[in-house]
């Protein structure tokens, strides 16, 4: 082998290094996102690593030489590769973090998220023409690859859309928020999957193997009720979990927005429900290993997404297919899912009485002496059963004492929408 071809061969293995690394950066990154999108604390170790996988790659493409003596820093490699993953990651995470009330930059990349990343094509082959770093070029090409392949997945799964028809509710609550204008509103907001023909208004919905709608922006944000599609996917994954439940012999009850909608709207979801709230009871023989993995087990067989973070006790179940792995963390970074929250609880003593203890913070719960949040013991216990979604469910013994510890005067209406003016416009609707 020549010396110029041992150099070529080198150098290419060096590309394909630098292009690996990114992509490992990336999905690191990717799945990171999966703690903002279930209001959980980022976790340390899985920021850590994400964090030691970009400063790896940026070293990667920006240091050359063999030993401590030739090292040579590529400034403008290491400028540019640094500005390129901040720019992606920034696109790729707007979803996640524009579900809370986020700055207009990042509403705007969330708005864009499906095709956000093709404006980098042309900036990307600039600088790799102009500079001339081999692994910073392959790590380009690696990032624009990923991000051509995931505009175009998108693309296809939203042709898998099937229209839908509002009922009369649901349609009077499109139009008081649009301010009657549904063509603007339409276009203002890119609310692709609303069709209007004519005085026909329809959505072309959502489906296991098509994105879900984007949840975040049409109920939380613009105080739509939720879509047909997603209430009747809502319904089946809801059923699915409380089945799979009770098969396992699980102590379960609806909880928070769920009980709720069956106590007050008898039996049916809030209008602008994002997610189903179902609790769990662990104990020596229901323990989380066996949960966990009862239920991974289950999903996994029968198509759907599931989530465990053992420190949050809280398991989340989603209605979206998974998919192969290299893909399969690419769907936090979509604008909405349908879920099934699972919180779990333990029994504990508090200031002398036998509570029903959880980690995370629930509507007015209170604290606990070990600094969880609880609900007393004969509340939930024995559990009752309630007509919720067509069917029966578990709930706490007494459901309304239950809700009064979750929302106090749980029969007046709040409007729990992200901004205060979409609730504004929506509670004048309804007074109407
Ligand atoms: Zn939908």
């Amino acid at each position: 082998m020549t010396g110029f071809e041992a150099s070529a061969v080198t150098q290419f293995f060096a590309g394909l290094i630098a292009a690996g690394l990114y992509v490992a950066a990336y999905l690191s990154f990717v799945r990171l996102l999966r703690f903002p999108r279930n209001w959980v604390a980022l976790g340390p170790s899985a920021v850590a690593t994400t964090g030691f996988l970009v400063a790896l790659t940026l070293a990667w493409v920006s240091l050359s030489g063999h030993d401590l003596d030739t090292i040579g820093l590529d400034i403008i490699g290491l400028a540019v590769s640094a500005a390129f993953i901040i720019v992606i990651f920034a696109i790729v995470a707007a979803p996640g973090i524009a579900f809370r009330p986020a700055n207009r930059g990042v509403e705007f990349l969330a708005k864009h998220a499906e095709h956000a990343g093709l404006w980098l094509l042309a900036p990307a082959l600039a600088a790799g023409l102009a500079v001339p770093n081999l692994k910073l070029q392959a790590m380009l090409a690696a990032a624009m690859m990923i991000e051509m392949s995931w505009s175009l997945r998108q693309h296809l799964a939203g042709r898998r859309r099937r229209l839908h028809s509002f009922n009369d509710s649901d349609l009077a609550v499109l139009e008081t928020q649009a301010g009657g204008d549904l063509e603007a509103f339409r276009r203002r907001h890119g609310i692709r999957e609303l069709v209007l023909s004519g005085d026909n208004v329809s959505w072309r919905g959502c489906s296991k193997n098509t994105p879900p709608c984007p949840f975040n922006l049409y109920v939380n944000r613009l105080g739509l009720n939720t879509a047909p599609c997603c209430r009747e996917h809502m319904r089946e994954i809801c059923h699915y979990v409380a089945d799979r439940l009770r098969d396992m012999g699980a102590v379960y009850w609806l909880e928070g927005g769920s009980l709720l909608g069956a106590v007050r709207e008898n039996g049916t979801l809030l209008d602008w429900k994002d997610d189903i709230d179902i609790s769990v009871l662990l104990d020596a023989e229901m323990s989380w290993d066996r949960l966990s993995a009862g239920l991974s087990k289950r999903c996994r067989r029968d198509g759907f997404f599931i989530d465990l973070f053992e420190r949050k006790n809280l398991i989340s179940i989603s209605f979206d297919a998974p998919k192969s792995w290299l893909f399969r963390w690419e769907r936090y970074r979509l604008r909405g899912e349908i879920r099934v929250d699972v919180a779990l609880y333990r029994k504990a003593i508090s200031h002398g009485e036998t509570v029903l203890e959880r980690q995370s913070h629930k509507g007015a719960m209170a604290v606990t002496e070990s600094g969880g949040y609880g609900v007393p013991q004969e509340i939930v216990l024995p559990t009752s059963t309630i007509d919720f979604l067509g069917g029966t469910f578990d709930c706490p013994h007494d459901p309304e004492a239950y809700l009064r510890v979750l929302y106090g005067e749980f029969k007046d209406v709040e409007y729990t929408y992200l901004d205060p003016a979409a609730a504004e416009t929506r509670q004048q609707a309804d007074l109407q």
